[in-house]
């Protein structure tokens, strides 16, 4: 996600940032690069044209053009219209003040919403210790509220005893009338998806908002699907009274302009992001983060986040220290590798990593797995200890001997070194840009 959009504005802020001083034409030249990078990305044609807009107007205002690092300044400030794009700030559940908070979710069937809707409670119930009933009034698909129940076997969420032949808005009181007995917390409704917007579905969906008086309406798209996505959000969000969006498979490939789109399509913010099949492959939608994504930086933020759940606190915080400080030698790149495999992989995090992406791309068969990881530890352990503090010392003779020594090529061997120079790189970058928001907090 993202890769082709960072790389085209890398590109352009490169040339940016290489050149002394600025004058409006050469602004207006990067806008035209930036826009057509957006255009690419999938990105509706109406939100692109309001961002360049906006971008325009901030950049060519004279204490830019004159500043004394002019590339810089414009950089930040398309930087900062990614972020407002993307909804400036996070925005958590509402989960109201009387319990049990109820949350409808909605959208086409195969968006992910069951999936979304078993991650949601068990991150409720996991991290914030509520309880959590979840009910699936999609009458529609034969086996929708038994995929459900099994779901919530798996995250150990309770689930509604499912009554044949009880309709969508008799489930919906039935729920609630539980979830207040039982003393839930929070009630999820998993309403019925359809292959397409149609009226009935808009009616079910009124009549379950009606009876179960939502905190929250999410809907629940694909991202994979680009400007479809858009389409369905503006089809519902004229129908019902959204809170807010799920984007789903942000883990693939799609070029990211629906994530990029929605905010400013629907008003309403992106609250979580799906990135895989695990049901714990949810994130919060923090704009900050993946404005930082998209602008090659990294989400150096969430990996350590990523990190510090899984491992020892303190390896965690060391590491942070010194992203922070902007240090990474191989020692921390293999660190990362050992825990990237004890995170299940690359999948979901390797995006977050600065030139990570890259790296992907280089690899031969365009696939990062466990074996490679492996690959890359072992010439990593095949480097001497004052080669892994200072990679730069080691020789095209050394690279042979480390290849031999790790049983792989000599390709491989500067395809890690590459990878190192790379986050090494991005460390930097970020430690110049005094840290990403957060990060202060986060070691403090
Ligand atoms: P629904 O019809 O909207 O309820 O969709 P489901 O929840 O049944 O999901 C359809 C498929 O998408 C399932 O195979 C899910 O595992 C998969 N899926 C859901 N969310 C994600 C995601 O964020 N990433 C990926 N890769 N797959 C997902």
């Amino acid at each position: 996600m993202f890769d082709s959009l960072s790389d085209r504005l890398s590109g352009v802020f490169d040339k940016l940032r290489g050149r002394g001083a600025l004058t409006e034409l050469d602004v207006r030249a990067a806008m035209r690069e930036v826009r057509i990078a957006l255009l690419e990305a999938d990105v509706a044609l109406p939100v692109v044209k309001t961002f360049i807009d906006d971008v325009t107007t901030r950049a060519i205002g004279h204490e830019v053009i004159r500043s004394v690092t002019p590339g810089q300044q414009v950089v930040k400030i398309v930087s900062d219209a990614l972020v407002e794009m993307l909804g400036s700030e996070a925005v958590e559940l509402n989960l109201g003040v009387t319990p049990p908070a109820v949350i409808m979710l909605v959208g086409l069937q195969g968006s992910g919403k069951t999936t979304t809707c078993a991650k949601i409670a068990k991150r409720l119930a996991e991290k914030q210790g509520k309880k959590v009933l979840m009910a699936s009034l999609d009458v529609a698909r034969p086996a929708a509220q038994e995929q459900l129940r099994i779901l919530g076997e798996q995250t150990k969420v309770a689930t509604l005893p499912i009554v044949p032949g009880q309709q969508p808005v008799e489930i919906a009181i039935r729920a609630r009338q539980a979830a207040k007995l039982q003393g839930f917390d929070v009630l999820m409704l998993d309403t019925a998806g359809r292959l397409h917007v149609d009226d009935a579905l808009m009616g079910e969906m009124q009549a379950v908002a009606r009876e179960g008086a939502p905190n929250e309406i999410l809907l629940v798209v694909d991202a994979l699907t680009g400007q479809d996505a858009v389409n369905v959000a503006t089809a519902f969000g004229s129908q019902v009274a959204l809170t807010g969006v799920v984007l789903t498979r942000l883990d693939g490939d799609a070029r990211g302009g629906a994530a990029l789109s929605m905010r400013s399509v629907t008003g309403k913010p992106i609250k979580f992001a799906g990135t895989g099949e695990k049901l714990d492959a949810l994130e919060a939608f923090d704009p900050q983060r993946v404005a930082g994504r998209i602008l090659g930086m990294g989400d150096v933020v969430g990996l350590v986040e990523r990190a510090a759940e899984v491992f020892e606190q303190e390896a965690a915080e060391k590491m942070a220290a010194k992203m922070a400080k902007g240090q990474f030698d191989m020692e921390d790149l293999r660190t990362q590798l050992g825990q990237m495999k004890k995170m299940g992989g690359l999948g979901a995090i390797a995006n977050m990593i600065p030139g990570v992406a890259q790296a992907k791309k280089a690899m031969a068969n365009g696939q990062v797995d466990d074996r490679i990881l492996g690959r890359m530890e072992a010439v990593i352990c095949s480097m001497t200890p004052k080669e892994r503090g200072k990679p730069e010392i080691i020789t095209a003779k050394r690279r042979i001997r480390i290849a031999k020594g790790a049983g792989t090529t000599v390709q491989e061997v500067n395809k890690v070194l590459k990878m190192h120079q790379e986050m090494a790189g991005a460390m930097k970058k970020l430690r110049k840009m005094g840290g990403m928001k957060g990060m202060a907090a986060m070691l403090g």
